[in-house]
């Protein structure tokens, strides 16, 4: 039986370091959607487009100059370019604003969504993003949207990015991250929001190892004890 997990949540909710271990102890795939819309965002950059000129983001579908390709490595996500491995380069700022500008495209959400889907229908996987359990997946057995008050997000955002050697101040992460919040709850186009049948899940005043154990909790109350 394949196991099919929809996660979804606004930024710096801990989505994608919590998807990767629930999926590491159920020995299933993860599929960090937003890798996708990054690798798009950093396809308008590379070609000198504007991210938030539609036509011309569009246009670089057309000429197939944004080709997305999902590939693993010891179950480790790698994120491809037109061939090229980008795992690593649309982990930018740049590449992350870029990334939000184009997920407004509707075009460029049904080439993504058919490829995250076709990927869910041969293996058991774990999806996180913004629209797996409204869009994506609409019938995955466990769905779960994840989320934490934005200061909570923001002091995790900034331990992260000192970790990384920048510089953080709080009230900008925050500030920057409530903006992208309204951006992804805002558009017209699969917009962030929680499925009717999700479970809502506040990691707030939960610690990591808490919050993979209330998500182990869902996926066993669903699949059994793994
Ligand atoms: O998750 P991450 O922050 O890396 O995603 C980058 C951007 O991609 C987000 O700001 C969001 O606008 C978009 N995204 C999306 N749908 C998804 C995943 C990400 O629109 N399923």
């Amino acid at each position: 039986m394949l196991v099919t997990i929809a996660i979804d949540g606004p930024v710096s909710a801990g989505k994608s370091t919590l998807s990767d271990a629930v999926a590491r102890r159920l020995n299933i795939l993860h599929l960090d959607t937003g890798a996708m819309y990054r690798a798009v965002g950093l396809a308008a950059l590379q070609n000198g487009i504007d991210p938030h000129d539609q036509e011309a983001v569009e246009r670089i579908f057309l000429d197939n100059k944004a080709q997305v390709g999902i590939e693993y490595e010891n179950e480790r996500q790698r994120t491809l370019l037109n061939g090229q491995d980008v795992s690593q380069l649309i982990r930018t700022e740049e590449v992350g604003l870029a990334a939000s500008a184009v997920s407004r495209y509707p075009t460029v959400r049904r080439y993504l969504v058919d490829t995250q889907r076709r990927l869910s229908e041969k293996t058991s996987i774990l999806m996180d993003g913004r629209d797996i359990g409204t869009v994506v997946l609409p019938h995955a057995p466990v769905k779960i949207f994840l989320t934490a008050s934005p200061e909570a997000r923001a002091r995790r955002r900034c331990l992260q990015l000192k970790k990384q050697g920048k510089k953080a101040c709080f009230d900008e992460v925050l500030r920057d991250l409530v903006k992208r919040d309204e951006q992804d709850r805002g558009r017209a186009a699969d917009p962030l929001r929680q499925a009717d049948d999700a479970v809502l899940l506040d990691t707030s005043n939960l610690d990591f190892e808490q919050s993979v154990r209330a998500i182990m909790d869902i996926v066993e109350a669903r699949y059994g004890q793994k």
